[in-house]
C-alpha cells in the first residue's frame, strides 16, 4: 500500500481533516479501524525518519482522528460510482478482505453480494476484536458504507451449506471472491481439555463481542470464574484475558511458553493489560488441565520452560525444565494458541487447491485459485495475519477480478 504520509500530514496539520481521511482513502479503505487495530509500529510508524532519533509521528492515531472527525460530521460520502455493469460478483465472507474487495468492485460498477455466515458483518472486526479496542458502531459505518456503494449484504448465509461455489456460478455469478478467514480454533491436545471450565477464545470472545454475553439484556452464557488462565502470547490471547478481566476475572493469568521477546502481541496491548491487572507467566506449559469430582477445571499443571536454539519459525524453541512442574489454581482456561481455516469451502468446491493445513492456495499478486473465476484472499490463504494484510489481498483481488472479467 502506498499511502502518501507526508501529503496526509501537511493536510492534517492546515486543519484540512477531511483532506486527510480522503488522502488515506485513496489507498485504505478501513481508515477507523486500521486507526484503531492495524500493528502501525510494524508498518508506517517504522519508516518514520523520526523514530530514528526518538518517537515516530503516531501515524494510526491521526488516522482514527481524521475517520472520527469524518464520522462524527456525517461526512462519510460515497464517491461518483460508474454505470452498473452487467456481471455479478459473489464475495463469502465480511472480514477486512471480503469488505475490501466488495468496496472495491462496487466502485469499479460490478454488482456485488456479500454472503456473510454470521447474522452481524465485520468478521474478526465484531466476533473477535473486543467493543473496547475497536467499538462496533465504527465496524457499521465501514459496512453502511458498503451498502451506499450498492453492495447487497446477505447475512446468515453460510456458502458451502445454503449455496456450494458451483451453485453460485450457475446462479448466474461470474466471479467468486472468497475471504472465509481463519476461525477454527487450535487446541493444546493436553490431558483434560475436555473438562468444564476449557474454552476457545474464539468460542469467548464470540460469545461476549458478537453475542453481547456483558449485557444481561441478550441472554448469553457464559462462563464467569475469578481465576483464570489464557493460554498463547498473541493479540488473541490478550483480548481474551483483558474481556475476562472486564467479566469479573479477579485473577487473570496469561501463560506462554517462551519469553517476553517472542510474544507475537503488540507490545503495547500487553502494555495496557498489565496496567489493567493481567498476570504474565512466561517460559511456561500448561501439559494437563485438572478437574474435579464434577469434570469443572480446579487448576492446571504447568511445566516451566527454558530457549534453546531457534525453531523454523526463527524463535527460539522452548524446551521443558525436568522435575519443574507446578500447579496454577484456575477454574476457568481459555485457549488462544491460534486458529486455522474451516474447511467447508474447500470441501464443496471441487478442484480448489489447498496447502496441507487445509488454507486455499492463491496467487499472492491476484489471488487467483485453481478454479477459474475464483479467487481468496485474507486469512484464509495466509492463516492468522493482520487486518491491513486482508484488506490488501481483498484490494488486489478485486483489481485482478476486473482484469479477469474484462478477458472473458
Ligand atoms: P475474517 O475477519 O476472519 O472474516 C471472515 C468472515 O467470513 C467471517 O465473518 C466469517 O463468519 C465468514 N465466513 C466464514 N466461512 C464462511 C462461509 N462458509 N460462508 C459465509 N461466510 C463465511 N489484526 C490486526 O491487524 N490487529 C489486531 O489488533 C488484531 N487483533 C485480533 C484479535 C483477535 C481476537 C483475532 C481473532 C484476530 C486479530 N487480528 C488482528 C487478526 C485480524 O483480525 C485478521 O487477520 C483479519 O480479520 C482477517 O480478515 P479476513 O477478512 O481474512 O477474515
Amino acid at each position: 500500500m502506498q499511502i502518501d504520509i507526508p501529503a496526509f500530514i501537511a493536510l492534517i496539520t492546515r486543519g484540512d481533516y477531511g483532506g486527510g481521511a480522503r488522502k488515506i482513502k485513496e489507498e485504505s479503505c478501513l481508515l477507523a479501524v486500521c486507526g484503531r487495530v492495524c500493528p502501525a509500529e510494524d508498518n508506517c510508524e517504522k519508516m518514520c525518519v523520526l523514530g530514528k532519533k526518538g518517537e515516530p509521528v503516531a501515524i494510526a492515531n491521526l488516522e482514527r482522528f481524521v475517520a472520527d472527525k469524518e464520522r462524527e460530521q456525517a461526512k462519510v460520502e460515497a464517491p461518483a460510482l460508474p454505470s452498473r455493469k452487467k456481471e455479478k460478483i459473489a464475495v463469502i465472507g465480511s472480514g477486512p478482505a471480503g469488505i475490501s474487495a466488495a468496496g472495491d468492485l462496487a466502485k469499479l460498477g460490478y454488482r456485488v453480494s456479500l454472503f456473510e455466515a454470521f447474522h452481524k458483518s465485520g468478521g474478526v472486526l465484531v466476533y473477535g476484536i473486543p467493543e473496547f479496542r475497536l467499538p462496533n458502531s465504527v465496524v457499521e459505518e465501514e459496512v453502511n458504507y458498503l451498502r451506499k456503494l450498492g453492495v447487497e449484504i446477505k447475512l446468515n448465509s453460510v456458502i458451502g451449506r445454503l449455496f456450494t461455489i458451483g451453485e453460485l456460478f450457475e446462479d448466474g455469478f461470474k466471479a467468486v471472491f472468497v475471504g472465509t478467514g481463519a476461525g477454527l480454533p487450535r487446541f493444546l491436545g493436553i490431558p483434560g481439555e475436555n473438562l468444564n471450565g476449557v474454552l476457545s477464545a474464539n468460542e469467548y470472545l464470540t460469545r461476549t463481542n458478537l453475542m453481547k454475553a456483558y449485557d444481561p439484556a441478550y441472554r448469553t452464557p457464559i462462563l464467569k470464574r475469578k481465576r483464570i488462565a489464557v493460554i498463547g502470547g498473541g493479540n488473541v490471547t490478550m483480548d481474551a484475558a483483558r474481556t475476562a478481566l472486564r467479566l469479573g476475572g479477579k485473577e487473570v493469568t496469561v501463560v506462554y511458553r517462551r519469553s517476553r521477546r517472542e510474544m507475537p502481541a503488540r507490545p503495547n496491548e500487553v502494555h495496557h493489560g498489565e496496567e489493567e491487572g493481567l498476570k504474565i507467566r512466561l517460559l511456561t506449559n500448561p501439559v494437563k488441565i485438572l478437574g474435579d469430582e464434577k469434570g469443572w477445571v480446579r487448576g492446571m499443571e504447568c511445566l516451566r520452560m527454558r530457549l534453546g536454539e531457534p525453531d523454523e519459525s526463527g524463535r527460539r524453541r522452548p524446551i521443558g525444565v525436568a522435575g519443574s512442574e507446578f500447579v496454577l489454581k484456575v477454574e476457568l482456561v481459555i485457549v488462544a494458541i491460534g486458529n486455522g481455516p474451516h474447511p467447508l469451502i474447500a470441501q464443496t468446491t471441487p478442484d480448489l487447491k489447498t496447502d496441507k493445513k487445509g488454507h486455499i492456495v492463491a496467487d499472492e499478486e491476484t489471488g487467483e485459485t485453481s478454479r477459474k473465476g475464483v479467487f481468496a484472499g485474507g486469512d484464509i490463504v495466509t492463516g492468522s495475519a493482520t487486518v491491513i494484510s486482508a484488506m490488501r489481498a481483498g484490494r488486489r483481488a478485486a483489481r485482478a477480478i476486473d482484469s479477469y472479467l474484462k478477458r472473458q
